[in-house]
C-alpha cells in the first residue's frame, strides 16, 4: 500500500428548530440544529468518512448504523476516535486535514479558531496541520435558505 493515502468525506443534515447545533464538537447557539439520529455533528461525520476513506475502510454507516439504537444521540467524537484507532492499527497517522462547513446562519467566523483547535485535539495533531473554513450558500437552496448544513473534509494519511 502507498505511503500516502488521501480520504474525502461529506455530510449533510436538515436544520430544524429545537435541536442542538454541534460543529466539530462545539455547541453553537442557534435557533436551529441538525436533525439526526446521533448528535448530528456534520463536520465530525464528514471527518470520519474522510478518515475511513483514506484507508478504504468503508463509511460511517458501516461502522455506526443509524438503525442501531446504541448510537441514538451518540457523541460523534467517539466515531472519530474509532476511525483514528483503525488508521493507527493499519500503520498510518493523520498528516493534515482540510475541512469546510457550509451554513447560512449563524456565522461561524467567530468560532473558526476554536473549531480548528478542537479538531486538532481530537485528531491528536498540531493545530497547524488543521484547516477549517466556513462558507455560506449565497441564498441558494438548501444551504442558502437555512434548511440544511453540510460539511466536506479531506484528510491525508501517511505511513509510520
Ligand atoms: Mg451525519
Amino acid at each position: 500500500m502507498s505511503d500516502w493515502r488521501v480520504g474525502y468525506g461529506t455530510d449533510l443534515h436538515r436544520l430544524t428548530p429545537g435541536r442542538p447545533l454541534l460543529i466539530g464538537g462545539l455547541a453553537i447557539e442557534s435557533p436551529v440544529g441538525s436533525d439526526a439520529h446521533s448528535d448530528g455533528d456534520v463536520l465530525l461525520h464528514a471527518l470520519v468518512d474522510a478518515l475511513l476513506g483514506a484507508l478504504a475502510l468503508g463509511d460511517i454507516g458501516d461502522h455506526f448504523p443509524p438503525s442501531d439504537p446504541q448510537w441514538a444521540g451518540a457523541d460523534s467524537s467517539c466515531f472519530v476516535a474509532h476511525a483514528l484507532k483503525l488508521i493507527s492499527k493499519a500503520g498510518y497517522r493523520v498528516g493534515n486535514v482540510d475541512a469546510t462547513v457550509h451554513l447560512e446562519a449563524p456565522k461561524l467566523y467567530p468560532h473558526k479558531q476554536t473549531i480548528r483547535e478542537l479538531l486538532a485535539c481530537l485528531l491528536e495533531i498540531p493545530v497547524e496541520q488543521v484547516s477549517f473554513k466556513a462558507k455560506t450558500g449565497e441564498g441558494l437552496a438548501p444551504i442558502g435558505t437555512g434548511d440544511a448544513i453540510a460539511a466536506s473534509v479531506t484528510v491525508l494519511a501517511r505511513k509510520g
